[in-house]
């Protein structure tokens, strides 16, 4: 079947059009989008609509984007390109080997709850809505992360459309190299991802942590010196805002050994033990009881780095001093799984770093970069390829580290033409 808009309303869309390319008569219009949107939303159910997106596309000359769960926080979709979007590649099944196959669409909240209904699931982020292609084409981290790495350690194998329109699949013994770059590269730099496989694990039960206090006071320290050296089956994460600071996360611990654990934390810190921990909860439960602890609702800006060591004192109290309105201090434990894996046994490159701090504020605060600055100082110098930042002098580095040659060398191979590309793109 040919795209083609003669029959349709949606003939020479100027702005956004949403096209179903499975309707009936092979497609129908959709409610249109924005202006500032793409010109138009090809939505794929099967992997042969996503061929015939990307021949569409070719045809015309327009960039082509995929997009999963939709939530790049840069929007790499040039206003006259053409979104491939993939909601309805969204199938998720288990074998008895316990190897999850995975529709490229799939959003991580149907994600856990199937393979909860297995009795399994993937270490993978928080966020119920985030897409699990786009997560793991960066790497993933959560909460069961520390334990079992990132959710792209968990891929087997992947379904991919690659530039020239061929589908190929991929894995350890089949398009190794390929497979490499799709753990940790980032996002729709390589091909359009239609299937994911992954090894997936016994769902735990865990005790959830949460624990809030009315001032960061010698927390920030005290957590850096201990988050990241935790046992591997606890993951306990600090946010920092005006008048909260939030330790929230989880543990596979017995419940003694995490109350021995967290207890340590606060006695670093000089902090009263207002840590509540609840027991038995399912990990797929857990997860969405954290989007709660996220108030800063509206757009934000965020601006993050890796660290491999703890920050000075100057710049912590730098960083706390200017921490009003909705300003906000993320830091993610690192260490543990994450660190066994080499740096070049897959693409996600930062694998020795301690931490991750996230800057978030609303889009025009100047704040965020001047803390971002402050910080950068004792930085590693590395950024999550999942948390796209257009103001970074040096990307390539910063993303990839020593794997950016061979990603560039894999991008020439399998897309010479730059079919797929953005700002900082490989
Ligand atoms: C609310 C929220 C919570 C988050 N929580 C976490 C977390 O806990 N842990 C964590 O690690 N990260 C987290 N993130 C960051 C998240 O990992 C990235 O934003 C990720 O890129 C989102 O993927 P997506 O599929 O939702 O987004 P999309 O915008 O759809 O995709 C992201 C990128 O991947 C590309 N892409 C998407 N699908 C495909 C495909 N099928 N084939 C090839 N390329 C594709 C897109 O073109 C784009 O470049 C969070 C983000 C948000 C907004």
């Amino acid at each position: 079947m040919r795209v083609s808009f003669k029959n349709s309303s949606a003939a020479k869309p100027s702005v956004s059009s949403v096209i179903d390319l499975t309707s009936q008569d092979g497609f129908s219009p959709g409610s249109p989008g924005t202006e500032a949107g793409p010109r138009l939303v090809l939505r794929c159910r099967s992997v042969s609509d996503v061929v015939q997106a990307m021949a569409y596309a070719a045809e015309t000359g327009a960039r082509i984007v995929p997009r999963g769960g939709g939530h790049c926080f840069v929007n790499r979709c040039p206003a006259d390109g053409i979104v491939v979007e993939l909601s309805g590649l969204d199938r998720i099944t288990v074998d008895d080997t316990g190897v999850a196959t995975i529709g490229a669409g799939a959003r991580l909240g149907a994600v856990y709850a199937a393979l909860h209904g297995e009795g399994r699931t993937i270490p993978a982020g928080c966020g119920d809505t985030v897409g699990i292609a786009g997560l793991t084409l960066g790497g993933g981290i959560g909460i069961l992360g520390r334990q079992y790495g990132l959710t792209c350690d968990r891929l087997v194998g992947a379904q991919v459309v690659l530039a020239d329109r061929s589908v190929v699949e991929c894995g350890e013994h089949r398009e190794s190299e390929l497979f490499w770059a799709l753990r940790g590269a980032g996002g729709g730099q390589f091909g359009i991802v239609t299937e994911l496989r992954f090894a997936t694990v016994p769902e735990p039960s865990v005790c959830r942590i949460e624990g809030h206090w009315p001032a960061p006071q010698n927390l920030v320290p005290a957590w850096q010196d201990w988050a990241p050296d935790a046992p591997d089956g606890l993951t306990a994460n600090l946010t920092v805002q005006t008048g909260r600071t939030t330790l929230f996360g989880a543990s596979t611990l017995p419940p003694a050994e995490t109350e021995e654990l967290l207890r340590e934390l606060t006695a670093r810190a000089g902090v009263l033990y207002a840590i509540d921990l609840r027991l038995d909860v399912p990990y797929s439960m857990v997860k969405p009881t954290f989007s709660v602890l996220d108030p800063v609702g509206g757009s934000r800006r965020v601006r993050s780095e890796f660290f491999s060591r703890t920050l000075s004192d100057r710049t912590t109290s730098q960083l706390l001093d200017q921490l009003t309105g909705n300003r906000r201090l993320a830091f993610t434990a690192m260490g543990g799984a994450y660190h066994r894996v080499a740096e070049e046994a897959t693409a996600f490159a930062h694998r020795g770093e301690r931490f991750l701090l996230e800057q978030v504020g609303d889009p025009g605060d100047p704040w965020v970069d001047e803390a971002w600055r402050a910080a950068h100082a004792e930085g590693s110098g590395r950024v999550y390829p999942n948390f796209p930042d257009l103001a970074l002098e040096d990307p390539a580095r910063a993303y990839h580290a020593d794997n950016y040659p061979r990603l560039a060398a894999l991008k020439n191979r399998y897309d010479p033409l730059r079919v797929f590309d953005f700002p900082q793109a490989l």
